[in-house]
């Protein structure tokens, strides 16, 4: 691309990201700009050995692209928590991003994660719903850590806690309301992020959190380790479908670059 057109593209992204993905709507534009975005900032995070950057963009835009998004039927409330007592899905980043949060809340938090770990790491993505089990970073029903908490905590949502109630408890198969907006939001953010992180020759799964957080938490120097190329991650449990077998989803990594 010549430098004209890349400075068009780089003008015409920080419009889009200034509003963030529209949910209401397909965006492929929104998605390309934003995997070009935190590729950007996963190149620099490499470089200053910090991984916060892109992970508070990331953050900062699901927030937006979710509170513009004008669903206002939501059972959720604070207190409600039957959505944390399920598999739990993070990215690299985001564990590594945690587990600094979660170092600095002391000996106790830790404790109460490699206790949960040691009951769900038994269960794959597909039997742990029925082996409900609540986060180790919730407390009083509250999670901990509500403004850093995983993408994935961020789309589940719910139109009827009732529903949630019995089905996140392994009491009903009944499936859970979710609005199409977070539907849309968790199917466009994730696929933007993968984008960026394949790009910059990071794995871009999803790993089953409680696991991913106490490899992180256990080897020394993890966020350095990772982001210098070592796959501290290779061997944690993670969800088993690959974002990228699909061939739309490799269609938006070539339109991306
Ligand atoms: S990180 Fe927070 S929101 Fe996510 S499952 Fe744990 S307690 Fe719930």
């Amino acid at each position: 691309m010549n430098k004209g057109k890349l400075r068009r593209q780089r003008k015409n992204d920080l419009n889009i990201l200034v509003k963030g993905i529209n949910l209401q709507r397909n965006n492929p534009e929104a998605i390309t700009a934003t995997a070009r975005r935190l590729f950007s900032l996963l190149e620099i995070a490499k470089k200053e050995g910090n991984i916060d950057s892109p992970i508070k963009f990331l953050q900062s835009q699901i927030n937006l692209s979710l509170d513009s998004s004008g669903t206002t039927q939501l059972a959720c409330k604070k207190g409600c928590s039957h959505c944390c007592y399920i598999w739990v899905s993070a990215t690299a980043p985001e564990v590594l991003y945690v587990s600094k949060l979660v170092k600095k809340m002391g000996e106790k938090v830790t404790k109460k994660i490699r206790q949960a770990n040691d009951f769900t790491k038994d269960f794959d993505f597909e039997t742990r719903h029925e082996h409900p089990n609540p986060c180790p970073l919730l407390n009083d029903n509250v999670c901990s850590i509500y403004n850093s908490r995983p993408s994935a905590c961020r789309y589940a949502a719910s139109g009827n806690a009732d529903i949630c109630s019995r089905a996140y408890h392994g009491l009903s198969n009944e499936s859970i309301p979710i609005p199409t907006t977070h539907i849309r939001g968790s199917q466009a953010y994730s696929l933007a992020f993968a984008i960026a992180l394949k790009k910059s020759g990071f794995s871009y799964h999803a790993y089953e959190f409680n696991s991913a957080l106490i490899r992180a938490l256990d080897t020394k120097n993890a966020q350095k380790a990772w982001l210098s190329g070592d796959d501290i991650f290779s061997n944690v449990q993670k969800e088993t479908v690959d974002i990228f077998s699909d061939s739309t989803a490799q269609q938006f990594y070539q339109s991306t670059f």
